[in-house]
């Protein structure tokens, strides 16, 4: 695998409108480098005990995102340096991202994670409980966190047309969201969705940022 290629291909192959998450999970620190001389800078992790010891390790420039389950009491952890929270999931986890925040005197970039897959394992907030959350008196106080757009994840399935379907009915609860009066605390811009085997169908369907692991560094690392 040529990172630095592999890189190259996938940058010619994005639209100017669709920022590429390299996803560095399992990797070791070595390989990350490899992608940050190539000149790549935005790096995203799925667990706080491998995201932190990366972002000491590694130089300070890297925009860390993180893209996996995050547990309420691991926030404190990765509100210092956290570019962007992908996988917010709960109204109790962007209360404590707020807290956090707040301690550390930053405002926190986040996303919603919208549960669009049929499996019944991945996370996320239906569209009714994001309307919900827009117009609760509590959002209203919270004044560290910004929610920056929205993300999914699709049925993990050789069916191109159902991962199309479900990146198009992500696509539009974000636009319907986006039409809406909102309270401060968003500022939707960004929308996440596609992998290393169905990015090109999300670009497609209006994704604003990738998250493409596999298809950069090969195959992972079993932990
Ligand atoms: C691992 C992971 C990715 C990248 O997966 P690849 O198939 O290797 O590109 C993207 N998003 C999330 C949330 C992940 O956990």
């Amino acid at each position: 695998m040529n990172i630095r290629s592999n890189i190259t291909a996938l940058l010619k192959d994005l639209p100017d409108t669709c920022r590429l998450i390299a996803v560095s999970k399992t990797q070791p620190v070595e390989k990350v480098l490899e992608a940050y001389n190539a000149g790549h800078r935005s790096f995203g992790e799925n667990k706080v005990q491998e995201l932190v010891p990366k972002y000491e390790a590694l130089p300070k420039d890297i925009e860390w995102h993180m893209i996996g389950h995050l547990q309420s009491n691991k926030v404190k952890y990765i509100a210092p340096f956290v570019h962007l929270i992908h996988s917010v999931d709960s109204v109790k986890l962007l209360e404590e991202i707020d807290k956090q925040g707040r301690k550390v005197q930053r405002i926190i970039p986040c996303l919603l994670q919208v549960h669009i897959a049929r499996e019944e394992t991945k996370f996320g907030f239906s569209e009714e409980e994001i309307s919900q959350l827009a117009s609760s008196a509590q959002l209203a106080q919270w004044h560290n966190v910004k929610i920056m757009g929205l993300m999914g994840m699709a049925t993990f399935t050789d069916d191109t047309g159902q991962v199309r379907s479900e990146f198009r009915t992500l696509r539009s609860i974000f636009e319907k969201l986006k039409a809406t009066t909102l309270p401060a605390q968003f500022q939707l811009e960004v929308l996440s969705m596609g992998m290393s085997g169905d990015y090109k169908i999300a670009v497609e369907e209006g994704s604003t940022m990738v998250r493409v692991g596999s298809a950069i560094f090969g195959e992972r690392n079993k932990l």
